[in-house]
């Protein structure tokens, strides 16, 4: 007899556990609107059958470039229950870029804003696309329309672990960005690991406060809520005082770090205000000791880090329990990112791919069940990126302590190769940070005639701190090798920043690569 395998369609999966209680709420914005369970089922369903209706061609993208709502999250449950891949891409993306996506992607269908459909629609059809519909943050727009008249009812259509969910583009502004083909089965092992490891429970509360086209608010939050059964709060934009509101009766914060700083800046951020909050988490850059102790000092809650990337969804995590053998002490260490996830390979290598022992610096090489497909049609770039055996290099620089637990020290691109010794900025910054009313601070690598590369270093100070650069330069000299020392230091009020908060040091790089140039 032949047995059909169980579907691994992530949706199938996902609703599976969603409570009994379909009337109950899964969803409160912060306009005030209320989302059932039944209505995420319902409203997807709709979605799922008007694609159904056009027949679009199997593995078929869809483009979402639209303001964060409910609806966008409807949009992306339909293309996983429809069986169609999601291709979500960053508001900010103007026309020159979406040129780009739209011809790379090859999408069947574009989804975006009311007010961008003018010259959107132009692109998208000189591209090939056939279907181009709106979706305003306010539940207007065709989308909903077209979709009304379908039935709400709709069986996930069966995939396979291995079939595409999503291609997500990597942020990276040097070069062409490229799309990393993430599979069911690589969302769903992780999320389901993630379920488990951060002790998501259906009474969980979470504050969604993210945007969604990227893996942070789209898949690690939304994926947990949903697979727990638990609800979220939903924020249609992060905004510091309304989210610590927000926090009375929640329980879950995800977050990327500055988040945190600008929280921390707000009067109303106390025990109180966030009595009902158990976990903390933070990730998608590196969180500076500073707002980890900041947080801790003001709130009593010590900060989940963990880390991942759009090619691998989540890879290692600071525990969320606590050790019992040393009197409940919590386990999560300041400056780490945790240990590899249940599942992950980790491995730190030197630059001829050997393994290296703890504690020594290296490139991070990972394997597991959540680690992407490959790049969308770019047979070379995936090839790079893995090793013969099949590791994927993340391009990040670290180590792991003797302890287990990961440290990320920076991408391995941002690296200075100064005189022939390898500077990590991450080490020269965390001294400058130690300094007395420096607040941040950026290291980047600038072509020396003499020594190939040196260090430029920008300077952050605190709010009205008043930072001695030279009393600062001899601190730092004081602390590490002459050849790790920056050559050239500036003060600057802040540092650039994407929308996930990394510092874009591939701006900052540009900016000084004539400094030295003889
Ligand atoms: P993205 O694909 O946009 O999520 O970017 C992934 C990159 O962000 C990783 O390769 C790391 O360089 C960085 N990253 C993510 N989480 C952390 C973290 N907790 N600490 C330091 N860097 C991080």
């Amino acid at each position: 007899m032949h047995m059909r395998s169980a579907n691994a369609n992530l949706f199938a999966v996902l609703r599976a556990q969603f409570p009994d209680k379909q009337d109950a709420t899964a969803i409160e914005t912060d306009t005030d609107l209320h989302y059932r369970w039944r209505d995420l089922d319902r409203a997807s369903a709709m979605v799922a059958n008007l694609f159904a209706d056009w027949e679009l061609p199997e593995q078929a993208r869809v483009l979402m470039q639209v303001d964060k709502s409910v609806e966008a999250l409807v949009l992306y449950l339909a293309c996983l229950r429809g069986g169609y891949v999601l291709v979500p891409l960053n508001t900010a993306y103007q026309a020159a870029e979406m040129a780009y996506f739209l011809n790379d992607a090859q999408p069947s269908v574009v989804v975006c804003s009311g007010a961008n459909m003018g010259w959107l629609s132009k692109l998208a059809f000189t591209s090939g696309v056939h279907h181009v519909l709106t979706l305003n943050d306010d539940r207007t727009g065709t989308l909903l329309d077209r979709a009304s008249q379908h039935a709400d009812v709709q069986v996930p259509v069966q995939r396979q672990a291995d079939d595409l969910a999503a291609i997500l583009y990597t942020s990276g502004t040097t070069g062409r960005s490229k799309g990393a083909m993430l599979s069911h089965g690589n969302l769903t092992s992780n999320a389901q690991v993630l379920q488990g490891y951060w002790g998501w429970r259906s009474d969980d509360v979470l504050v969604h406060a993210l945007p969604i086209f990227h893996v942070h608010g789209l898949f690690v939050a939304i994926h947990a809520a949903l697979l727990g059964g638990s609800s979220m709060r939903w924020m249609s934009r992060f905004e510091p005082s309304a989210a610590i509101a927000w926090m009375a009766g929640a329980t879950v914060f995800m977050g990327v770090p500055t988040l945190y700083v600008r929280m921390l800046a707000e009067h109303s951020l106390n025990r109180e205000a966030i009595q009902t909050m158990r976990l903390f988490i933070s990730g998608s850059a590196p969180l500076l000791t500073e707002t980890f102790q900041a947080w801790q000092a003001r709130t009593g809650h010590t900060i989940l880090e963990r880390y991942g990337m759009s090619e691998t969804v989540m890879l290692t995590s600071n525990p969320e329990h606590t050790d019992t053998r040393h009197g409940g002490q919590s386990m999560r260490r300041d400056g780490t990112v945790g240990f590899p996830l249940p599942g992950v390979d980790l491995r730190v290598v030197d630059n001829q791919g050997q393994m290296l022992p703890a504690g020594q610096i290296g490139g991070i090489e990972v394997r597991g069940p959540s680690v992407f497909k490959g790049y969308w049609q770019m047979p070379d770039k995936t090839q790079e990126a893995f090793t013969s055996d099949a590791w994927f290099k993340t391009g990040d620089v670290g180590l792991q302590d003797e302890h287990g637990y990961v440290r990320i020290v920076g991408r391995s691109k941002d690296l200075i190769i100064s005189g022939g010794f390898n500077v990590y900025p991450a080490e020269v910054e965390s001294e400058i940070n130690a300094f007395s009313g420096v607040a941040e601070s950026a290291v980047v690598g600038a072509p020396h005639p003499d020594f190939g590369e040196v260090g430029v270093a920008l300077v952050v100070p605190q709010a009205g701190a008043e930072v001695n650069l030279s009393a600062l330069k001899a601190h730092v000299k004081s602390r590490l090798a002459n050849f790790k020392i920056p050559k050239h230091w500036v003060m600057e009020p802040d540092l650039p920043r994407n929308a996930m908060g990394k510092v874009e040091k591939n701006r900052l790089r540009e900016r000084y690569k004539v400094l030295f140039a003889s």
